[in-house]
Parts: C-alpha cells; sequence; structure tokens
C-alpha cells in the first residue's frame, strides 16, 4: 500500500543537493517510492513533486498536471514517473507564469521557463523514452528537473516583486 509521505520544506538541505542517479528503476524500493510520490503529489494537489521533496535524493519526479485547487487551469494528463532525466534541448522562447512549490507552502512567483522542452529520460518500466513539453508541462518539468539539480523556483525570479502569498494569488484568478 502507498503511504503518504512527509515534504521537506525550504531550509532542509536535501532540497539544495544534486541528486544521485537511479542504477534500477525496477528495484522494488524504487517502485515503492514511486507509488508514494504518485499519492503524496495528489494529496496535495500538486502538479509534480520530486524525490527530494520527500526526503530522497535520487533523480526522480512525477509530473502529474491536472486541474486541482492549487491549479485550476492546469493541463489534464496521466501522471508519469521521470528517472534519470537528461535535457536534450531548450526552445530560446521564454515565457513568464506563475509557479509554486509544496516546498515553499503559502508563496507564489513569476518565473522565467523556456516555453519548449525535450528530454529523455527512463520510465517505471525501465525503458528509455524521449519526450517534448510545451507551456504549462514545460515548465513544470523545469521546476521538477531544478529540484534534483538542488534549485527552487525563487531563486529563478528576477524580481522580489515578483512573489506574492498564495491567498492572494488565488484571490485575483
Ligand atoms: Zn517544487
Amino acid at each position: 500500500m502507498p503511504i503518504l509521505r512527509q515534504i521537506s520544506q525550504l531550509g532542509q538541505p536535501i532540497l539544495r543537493q544534486v541528486a544521485r542517479k537511479i542504477d534500477d528503476p525496477l528495484d522494488p524500493s524504487v517502485q515503492a517510492l514511486i507509488d508514494d510520490m504518485m499519492v503524496t503529489v495528489a494529496d496535495a494537489s500538486g502538479v509534480g513533486i520530486a524525490a527530494p521533496q520527500v526526503f530522497e535524493s535520487l533523480s526522480l519526479f512525477i509530473v502529474a498536471s491536472r486541474p486541482n485547487p492549487r491549479y485550476p487551469q492546469a493541463t489534464a494528463m496521466e501522471p508519469v514517473a521521470i528517472i534519470d532525466p537528461e535535457i536534450l534541448w531548450l526552445s530560446d522562447e521564454m515565457e513568464k507564469g506563475w509557479e509554486g512549490c509544496l516546498s515553499i507552502p503559502g508563496l507564489r512567483g513569476v518565473v522565467p521557463r523556456h516555453r519548449r522542452v525535450g528530454f529523455r529520460y527512463l520510465n517505471r518500466e525501465g525503458e528509455q523514452k524521449e519526450e517534448e513539453y510545451t507551456d504549462f508541462l514545460a515548465r513544470v518539468f523545469q521546476h521538477e528537473f531544478d529540484h534534483i539539480q538542488g534549485v527552487v523556483f525563487i531563486d529563478r525570479i528576477e524580481s522580489t516583486l515578483d512573489l506574492v502569498t498564495e491567498r492572494e494569488y488565488l484571490r485575483r484568478l
């Protein structure tokens, strides 16, 4: 049975470490971690979660975009586990958009991201895949990819004027 994991909060050193690669995606402990992250991200109304956010410094994240109370306009998709991702290319075109983070509760910020990203990864069956994401999914991907490098979204904002509380953000929708 998957269990809800505690979410690491900004200030905890694991969020600032570069996560290590996963040797064997089929290892039962990795499969159990993926299941736990799937239920944890859904329970928290997240659109993605990275392993360091559940206290595992591993190169793994879930992209689980769907409309929910925290992100009413999110793209709907089947949640996917992304293991040992490598970015293959990024569009020159950038776009600014709102982000939040389960590890930084109560805050939203405007973050510039590449509008498109191409990447290679292993799925939870251990198969190598290539994919490209655009717009909101590209934003979620880059946010989660940052987490496995020890980077969080507030590192990427251009000005503290681009930060607002979550309550204020939701009031403006
Ligand atoms: Zn985050």
